[in-house]
């Protein structure tokens, strides 16, 4: 098990932490912003990128006074609504404007909240600049987790998606060779108990309708195939060090428990909470602080029961499929995450059928030819095959 807990020093001795939020306009990014308003002292906003949300960009830009800004749509470089920027700030535009905010002199930590494989490269652009990474983009970890686990010092790396971050709470002062099992919850998402024949006609506004996290529509949606836990586990797999043997997958469906960990003496430890990555997202900035909560705790008098079962992966295919990939390893994982991301968006523009997404998955993996992962530009190269390959089957059956 690589070493989670270094001593690597992120509390600027009562400065307030700089941070730099990639993706600031989506759903973690404006639950982080929300964090930035509540602990002005504590953090200090000083960069963010957007894709399309050009006026939210700026709305913020002037609000925290951002002293750089990246946008990642090259096309909108020549917008004139960035001539409304009333203070000196930087500003750069591409997928490459991510790495320059992740890699500044003035930036302390950097919270990844692209979504998508887009987020790899500035992962990996902090994690060598010896910047803090609150990391909520599970794709790269999953496309490339052994690189970039490779690239990070102990403690540098902290998870933000809700079940790592649980995992990672549960193991503070832990000695981690006592680890038995970890136990990833999984809400079962809107379509849980539904048959396959149903799940094929389900809609892209039913998958979008999450019973319990309000997210943005890519991982609502892998939320829906359960996708997303296929995802989470070869996460875990990477954050934790740990064999796909040693990591189940519950459904809980009232997402209070967000992870266990069971130890060799029998002992299960669980962090428990409200549903509200916002606090998820804190611990990432605050540890080994906890600073007060963001949300109305659990009342656990009125919380009723909790309920707990075994996934149907014949259903599900996708979060059978993901498993496969993370177990063969190599450029695998990167090339199912690829095939997934073209197919969930074709199922979100209506093209496709929602187990579509599985079978395109599916078709790409047996087409692909895994070897072991190189560097980083391997992961582009099998990422760039995995879209092209998926896009022509996307066609094939698109409905
Ligand atoms: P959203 O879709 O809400 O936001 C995505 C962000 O990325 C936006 O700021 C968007 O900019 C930007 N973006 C979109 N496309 C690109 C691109 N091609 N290049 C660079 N930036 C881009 O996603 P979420 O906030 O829901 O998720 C972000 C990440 O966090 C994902 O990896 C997800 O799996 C993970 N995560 C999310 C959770 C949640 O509760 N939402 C929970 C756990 C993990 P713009 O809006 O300006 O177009
Ligand atoms: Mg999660």
């Amino acid at each position: 098990m690589s070493e989670l807990f270094g001593d690597f020093d992120l509390h600027r001795k009562g400065q307030p932490l700089r941070l730099a939020i990639l993706g600031c306009t989506g759903s973690i990014g404006s639950q982080a912003i929300d964090i930035c308003r509540r602990y002005p002292e504590r953090v200090q906003l000083v960069a963010a990128s957007a894709h399309s949300q050009l006026d939210k960009l700026l709305e913020l830009a002037q609000e925290f006074s951002l002293a750089a800004l990246a946008v990642t749509d090259e096309t909108l470089a020549g917008d004139e609504r960035l001539s409304r920027l009333s203070h000196s700030c930087e500003l750069s535009f591409g997928e490459k404007a991510l790495n320059e905010l992740a890699e500044r002199s003035d930036v302390d930590c950097v919270l990844v909240a692209v979504t998508g494989l887009v987020g790899i490269w500035s992962t990996y652009a902090a994690l060598c600049a010896g910047k803090r990474v609150a990391c909520a983009n599970k794709e790269a970890l999953v496309a490339g987790g052994d690189i970039l686990m490779q690239a990070a010092r102990p403690g540098q790396l902290i998870p933000v998606d809700s079940e790592h971050n649980a995992i990672y709470q549960c193991l503070v002062g832990e000695d981690t060779r006592y680890i038995n099992r970890l136990w990833i919850t999984c809400s079962g998402g809107p379509f849980w108990g539904w048959s396959r024949e149903a799940l094929a006609q389900a809609t892209p506004e039913q998958a979008l309708a999450h019973p319990n996290w309000a997210m943005g529509d890519k991982i609502t949606v892998d939320s829906a195939t359960l996708m997303n836990k296929g995802l989470e586990v070869i996460e875990a797999h990477h954050l934790f060090s740990m064999d796909y043997d040693k990591i189940s997958v519950v459904i809980h469906r009232q997402s209070k428990i967000h992870s266990m960990v069971e130890f060799a003496d029998g002992s299960v430890k669980a962090q428990i909470g409200p549903s509200d990555m916002r606090i998820p997202i804190q611990y990432a900035l605050s540890y080994p602080e906890r600073w007060d909560a963001p949300a109305e705790p659990v009342d656990f008098l009125s919380l009723g029961d909790l309920s707990f079962s075994a996934p149907d992966v014949e259903v599900f295919r996708a979060l059978r499929l993901a498993l496969d990939a993370g177990r063969t390893g190599g450029s695998l994982p990167c090339v199912m995450n690829a095939a997934n991301e073209i197919a969930n968006e074709a199922f979100r523009q209506g093209t496709i059928s929602l187990v579509g997404i599985d079978e395109v998955v599916e078709r790409v993996m047996d087409a692909h030819d895994t070897r072991p992962l190189e560097d980083l530009d391997h992961i582009r190269r099998s990422d760039a095959w995995a879209r092209t390959t998926a896009r022509e089957l996307v066609k094939e059956l698109s409905c």
